[in-house]
């Protein structure tokens, strides 16, 4: 499969594929009825909805940035059929990678949006089999995750320990490869990291801005375009919902001060948008490649 390029000034994202898994649509739209979410997409017999797995890899100054991991490969067989991941694909994100022309050698930083499971599972791999300890898939890579988002994956409470797993982060920080940021940072003079709080305490989104062109990397604030069309419609996976509304406004007034690029993670149909304005309605418009 043939994976997309952008162009943010001198800046390159590659979008990287790590396939798709089935969620249960009630995570994705929280309150919202059903009878609104079904007009935007159908869900399978078991009210599951596909949940895309994009990643992106950034060329900025000499450096090869990847943003988030997906899923991984550590889970059992019967995780991987909840998750409706086929029993035998495994590695599509090195694939993914190899097809754009990268190996994980070449990885200089991996930064992570947040922990959860399906934004870092990558992290870590067992080349042995599922019996042997994790390690690195990118060996000459730091990592960088935010100080608070690891607090909180570290001392998962009842409600996200079930997304929280120390296999995506301590062989990091055993192997020498863990850098705790702490709020907003510059990766590059090109690449910079936001704090859009919300969906954990302190989740990021990534922001590429290069010869007067940007574009954001949305990652988990707003995982489908419905949910930049719709304010109140606000995952039930995110912790803090009015803070997600808060930090969707924030991002659309910039986004549109920037004429920025939106880079959907998970959204099946759409993964490059821009706004647009229509009868005092913002809504999202895919741009063609
Ligand atoms: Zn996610």
């Amino acid at each position: 499969m043939s994976h997309r390029r952008l162009e943010i000034g001198r800046a390159i994202v590659h979008i990287i594929d790590d396939g798709q898994i089935w969620m249960d649509a009630g995570g994705l739209f929280g309150l919202v009825p059903k009878r609104l979410w079904s007009r935007v997409t159908s869900a399978d017999e078991e009210n599951r909805v596909p949940i895309v797995l994009r990643c992106l890899l950034i060329e900025s100054q000499g450096k090869r940035i990847l943003i988030d991991t997906g899923y991984g490969d550590k889970m059992t067989p019967r995780v991987r059929e909840i998750l409706g991941l086929p029993p035998d694909d495994r590695d599509r994100l090195l694939r993914s990678l190899a097809e754009a022309g990268f190996k994980p050698e070449d990885i200089d930083i991996v930064l992570n949006t947040h922990l959860h499971a399906d934004h870092c599972g990558g992290n870590t791999r067992q080349s042995d089999g599922l019996d042997a300890r994790a390690q690195p898939s990118f060996p000459n890579a730091t990592y960088w995750v935010q100080r608070l988002e690891l607090a909180d994956a570290s001392f998962p409470n009842e409600r996200t320990r079930g997304t929280y797993f120390a296999e995506n982060f301590q062989p990091i920080a055993d192997a020498g490869q863990l850098h705790v940021i702490d709020g907003d940072v510059w990766v590059t003079d090109e690449v910079r990291t936001w704090i859009a709080p919300g969906h954990t305490r302190s989740h990021q989104c990534v922001v590429i801005e290069s010869e007067g062109e940007a574009a954001i990397f949305l990652a988990d604030a707003i995982p489908w375009a419905v949910h930049m069309e719709r304010l109140a419609w606000v995952p039930a996976y995110d912790i803090d919902p009015l803070t997600s509304i808060q930090t969707k406004k924030q991002i659309i007034a910039w986004a549109t001060r920037h004429q920025a690029r939106l880079i959907f993670q998970h959204d099946p149909r759409i993964d490059v948008g821009r706004l647009v304005e229509t009868d005092g309605r913002w809504r999202v418009v895919p741009q063609p490649e």
